[in-house]
């Protein structure tokens, strides 16, 4: 999704986007177990330029979907992310600026080079997704989880490993009745 800086001015260039996460290379480093998207990357991207300094906003959403963190049952995410990125497309900083690493702080290093005269908008994009993508979701806030000794999933199937030498916090437990 490659734009030409000359094409972005003052007034704003809206760019709608509806693409498979698979055709965006950014996120190609996840694995399938860390999320696979179930639903296209869908929204809208805009961008507005004055000189070198283009500011890039996008609204997007998708469905991720991962493993539950305690019975590890695939769960679905919606993704909904806003944003705001602020690309230069100005000469590179020469090496002895770039010595003097007191002055690189801040909200300089939020700052997107954008080298050429073309951007690609998928790279902003996916570093963006990435940044707000789920490392840990549960299908429900009541999941039980697996059981540490049978890995019986305990949303589903009684434990199996009952009495069987695994001594835990809840032993003491097992002789109580409630009635
Ligand atoms: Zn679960
Ligand atoms: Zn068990």
């Amino acid at each position: 999704m490659r734009l030409k800086l000359e094409d972005i001015g003052e007034q704003e260039v809206r760019r709608p986007i509806e693409l498979p996460a698979e055709q965006i290379p950014g996120l190609s480093v996840l694995s399938e177990e860390e999320a696979c998207f179930v639903a296209p990357i869908r929204g809208d991207l805009r961008l507005r330029r004055r000189d070198t300094v283009i500011e890039l906003a996008g609204e997007v959403t998708s469905r991720v979907r991962l493993r539950c963190g305690r019975c590890l049952v695939p769960t679905d995410e919606d993704l909904d992310l806003r944003f705001q990125v602020t690309l230069s497309a100005g000469a590179p900083e020469t090496s002895d600026d770039l010595e003097e690493e007191t002055e690189l702080s801040g909200d300089q290093l939020d700052v997107w080079m954008v080298e050429g005269d073309e951007i690609d908008l998928l790279d902003p994009l996916a570093e963006q997704i990435l940044m707000v993508l789920p490392t840990h979701v549960v299908c429900s806030a009541h999941c039980k989880g697996l059981c540490s000794g049978c890995g019986a999933d305990l949303n589903k199937d009684e434990c199996q490993c009952k009495g069987e030498g695994f001594p835990g916090p809840f032993d003491a437990l097992k002789d109580l009745k409630l009635d």
